[in-house]
């Protein structure tokens, strides 16, 4: 069974909506920078359940936290240092936007996710921390207990987690009345009304203003420190299920202690969970602000949704995610897309075709046709072909003329390679077809077998099989090494060492510039 079946079932089956109606799938993310494509992960995760859910006749709502109450704790690479770092310690919310237009830094960077996320298909209703949530007041019976049960707090965190808090620790974060910074104070003395608080901390190079006094911790004044603030947003919002990336779900890691914070202290049995592993980019998990191709932004541009869709849930939450943009992954993707289709088309009535379904754009799912396509590794090395008609290619590869949907998707697909070639792509898939003969020092015996090769092609016009054929055929006619040949020819074209498949690329190439180029490579 699909993973995603097999889960949707699971919470079916053993969990009733906590509010007798619909089930409360929620997901956040912390808008710190630009976000990393891993958070993608728990984006499609929540929102494909939410589908099949939706699909079983389960009703469901996802939300979706932008989350803009953390602290900004690093000036990103890519933005100015010395603009931002006056920030550090600030609530997102309260850190300007790195461009105009956007109300501040976490709405920024919020918009750019929710661009990828709806590119995606997922729909979730998204919400702030801080205006929806914390200054909402909604937060304001989970920080009464936290305060009142801190001892609890403090108890848990070193049973689970193995973390000693000292006596005047309290698991809350006011943000300081003078110089608005959050994660510069320390607050004790909770007297059911007020905390007091004394600006007096520097993490990260943020510098305090020396401010104390008493403050009320309600309305959006104070944050909860996060793994109780995560326990506090189950309460609040009445969340059923909600999953967490590897990282988290340890035993003694975050959702751990969220998990017997929400038990212990206030009372709530924690949402279902589903913890995933990693999606790497080029076999790392890299922080988002660095490495080039490794937002969410940057890998969502590389595909059409349905491919994108399928990066994200194709594989089983227990498997690693790793596509790296320059490498072979992007055209593997497109592969492995390219043959759900072949086996929906089939009738192939498994996993495949389900997965085939559910990497459609919801809204189409139900019109979608399995339709042939070029693999995207040949679109990559036709669209540097100058002498190339795409469509032809196209027509030739698939063995018929194409319908207009296929021609619609082929003219997708060569946007999609044109901008990974011009972007991502490794060298080994950048063709130039060269003007004039390239310098090529070839053997006897590859000669000898490209004068009888330039001999075949000019006793007749034959196709790529014909001549892929020959080219095999003069292995023992020549003799000469595959290898050899091949060579031979991708050099005298192509000036490299390798390229794509040699006969359908001569029979391709106009048959006047193959002889002559075959005829100078001989006499060179
Ligand atoms: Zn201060």
């Amino acid at each position: 069974m699909f993973w995603a079946d097999r889960i949707a079932s699971e919470i079916a089956d053993t969990r009733k909506p906590r509010d007798g109606k619909r089930f409360l799938i929620r997901d956040e993310k912390t808008l710190s920078g630009r976000v990393h494509v891993g958070s993608m992960r728990g984006v499609a995760i929540h929102g494909l359940i939410a589908e099949i859910l939706t699909e079983q006749g389960i009703a469901n709502e996802y939300r979706y936290e932008l989350n803009d109450f953390d602290d900004f704790d690093t000036v990103p690479g890519y933005l100015d240092a010395e603009r931002f770092a006056p920030y550090l310690g600030m609530s997102l919310c309260k850190v300007p936007s790195p461009q105009p237009g956007f109300d501040n830094y976490a709405d920024y960077f919020g918009a750019e996710l929710a661009g990828v996320i709806s590119a995606a298909g997922f729909t979730p209703n998204y919400y702030r921390a801080y205006a929806d949530l914390y200054k909402a007041g909604k937060m304001n019976a989970p920080i009464r207990t936290a305060l009142e049960r801190t001892d609890d707090i403090r108890r848990i965190l070193k049973a689970v987690s193995g973390s000693e808090k000292d006596e005047q620790w309290m698991p809350i974060s006011v943000v300081c009345p003078h110089c608005g910074k959050l994660k510069t104070t320390r607050a004790g003395d909770f007297d059911g009304e007020t905390v007091a608080y004394v600006c007096d901390q520097s993490p990260y190079g943020a510098t305090p203003c020396g401010a104390s006094g008493r403050v009320s911790p309600f309305d959006g004044a104070a944050k909860l420190y996060w793994k109780v603030d995560w326990a506090a947003k189950w309460v609040a919002l009445g969340v059923d299920i909600e999953g967490g990336g590897k990282d988290h779900s340890t035993k003694g890691g975050s959702r751990d202690v969220a998990n017997h914070i929400s038990r212990e202290v206030f009372n709530y049995e924690p949402p279902f969970d589903i913890p995933y592993e990693f999606f790497l980019v080029g076999g790392k998990k890299m922080s988002s602000s660095k490495g080039k191709g490794s937002s969410a932004k940057d890998m969502c541009d590389l595909f059409p949704p349905e491919v994108f869709r399928l990066a994200l849930v194709g594989k089983d939450i227990r498997e690693q995610i790793d596509v790296d943009p320059a490498g072979e992954s992007v055209p593997r993707m497109y592969d492995w897309y390219d043959e759900l289709a072949q086996h929906a088309r089939e009738g192939a009535g498994d996993d495949w075709a389900r997965l085939f379904a559910l990497a459609q754009l919801p809204d189409m799912r139900a019109a979608a046709e399995p339709i042939w396509q070029m693999r995207f590794r040949e679109v990559a090395f036709a669209v540097q072909m100058p002498h190339l008609d795409l469509l032809k290619e196209a027509a030739l590869a698939k063995g018929g003329g194409l319908s207009d949907d296929e021609e619609a998707k082929l003219e997708e697909r060569a946007r999609y390679a044109r901008y990974w070639l011009a972007t991502y792509a490794p060298e080994e898939f950048k063709y130039e077809l060269q003007q004039t003969m390239p310098v090529a020092a070839l053997s006897e015996a590859q000669q000898k077998a490209l004068r009888m090769l330039r001999a075949f092609i000019d006793s007749g016009n034959p196709s790529g099989e014909e001549i892929h054929a020959k080219l095999h055929a003069l292995k023992e006619e020549a003799p000469i090494a595959p290898k050899e040949l091949f060579q031979a020819i991708y050099r005298i074209f192509l000036a490299r060492d390798s390229g794509p498949k040699a006969g359908p690329f001569l029979a391709g190439l106009p048959r006047d510039l193959v002889l002559a180029r075959l005829a100078e490579a001989i006499n060179s």
